[in-house]
């Protein structure tokens, strides 16, 4: 079968929930892609933010193969090594407490909700508490991550969802105080919006809302799903500030093409909240998954990935703002480290099926803002060669 006769099977075999762009990818090596006809790509999209160190890494593959052949799966009823050392390797870098791990974002964040909500369940014994979450923000496909989720297009169909959610918005901490009940359990949200238009949360925000959970024992959530893993300079984005949460979530990045995300607490929520009994799942961390995440960190560390971040994210930062400069139709540039943003006076699809047609992979976020996503490897020379792809497309 040739590309066009595969996309056709697709869309009579598989359910259509995307617009997909008519390429089928084959394979990937460092950061270019190249689909079933050999055609080369550049890629800023990375899986959306998953390849941290591009396509077809030797060592990772390698310790993938290796986990293969001793054990793929057990039951999380027994101990796996790999499990063990991907969580402590995980606490390490994020300086969290406890781990549970996930097979996806959505499922991280679905977890996130419920410790928060027996946390405070053992406080009081009330059943009524309410989550406070980020209009524009983006959570998640499942129905808690959805409730949360502050895009009523995603959510309206599907509803009733999880109920008791309020909405504030991110960086104006009045609106945010104006949501605040004696029932207020947990305040979640990305520390960087992604989906939502890359949006990085102030450090005065951040501050302030972290404030008002200490001051009322609310738990502060952050999702760092998207902006998390090295993406922004640091390893977890809100690490940049000083503003550390009690439960954060992590995925994409984590496994790097391995389906793994997971959520972590302080060890006072661990203590207090989820219990023998109240969560579990037949996949999460199991040893394949935590081969990945083990290696990825040992990658992270070895590989200098964050070092690389803040060495490429500046000059990316700077080609967007001379390409906004230079093109009336780009309004903004937005975003921080390797998760930028162009807001165009208009849809962005053309110019996306454009770059595609010239060899290069974009995503949007939104119908009008272009999102660069790349593997965290990049270099400045990857950046000159997307600018003038871009450039070439934009008319
Ligand atoms: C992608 C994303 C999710 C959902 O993760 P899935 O693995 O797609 O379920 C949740 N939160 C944020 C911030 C994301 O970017």
């Amino acid at each position: 079968m040739d590309m066009r006769e595969y996309i056709g099977e697709a869309e009579k075999a598989l359910l259509h929930t995307y617009n997909r762009y008519q390429i089928v990818l084959e394979r990937g090596d460092g950061v270019r892609l190249y689909d079933m006809e050999g055609k080369e790509y550049l890629d800023f999209v990375a899986g959306i933010a998953v390849f941290a160190f591009g396509y077809n890494n030797r060592e990772y593959n390698e310790a993938l193969k290796a986990q293969i052949d001793k054990i793929i799966h057990t039951s999380n009823y027994y101990y796996n090594i790999p499990a063990i050392q991907a969580a402590k390797k995980l606490k390490k870098v994020s300086g969290m407490d406890r781990v549970f791990f996930t097979n996806s974002g959505a499922e991280a964040v679905e977890g996130a909700l419920k410790a928060a909500r027996k946390y405070a369940y053992l406080k009081d014994g009330r059943t009524d508490h309410e989550i406070i979450a980020m209009n524009h923000s983006f959570h998640g496909r499942t129905f808690g991550a959805l409730a949360v989720t502050g895009n009523p297009k995603y959510r309206e169909p599907f509803e009733p969802l999880i109920g008791n959610i309020r909405f504030g918005s991110m960086n104006d901490i009045g609106s945010v105080k104006a949501q605040i009940t004696d029932r207020t359990c947990a305040i979640i949200l990305e520390t960087v919006q992604g989906e939502g238009g890359l949006v990085p949360a102030t450090e005065d925000f951040l501050k302030e809302v972290r404030a008002i959970c200490d001051e009322r024992d609310i738990l502060l959530i952050l999702d760092e799903i998207q902006c998390g893993m090295g993406r922004t300079g640091y390893m977890y984005a809100w690490q940049k500030y000083g503003v550390k949460p009690d439960i954060m979530t992590t995925a994409k990045a984590l496994g790097c093409g391995v389906p793994v995300g997971a959520f972590l607490m302080t060890e006072k929520v661990g203590q207090n909240s989820l219990a023998a009994g109240d969560h579990g799942t037949t996949y999460g961390g199991n040893p394949l998954a935590c081969a990945a995440v083990e290696k990825v960190l040992d990658l992270f560390e070895q590989n200098h990935i964050i070092e690389n971040v803040r060495e490429v994210a500046p000059y990316l930062e700077k080609r967007l703002e001379e390409l906004k400069e230079k093109h009336d139709c780009i309004t903004e540039r937005r975003g921080t480290g390797l998760m930028q943003g162009l807001v165009l006076d208009r849809p962005v699809g053309d110019t996306i099926n454009r770059a595609l047609e010239n060899g290069l992979i974009l995503i949007n976020a939104g119908a009008n803002i272009i999102r660069f996503v790349p593997p965290l490897i990049i270099t400045k020379d990857n950046v000159d060669e997307m600018i003038s792809i871009l450039e070439k497309s934009l008319v």
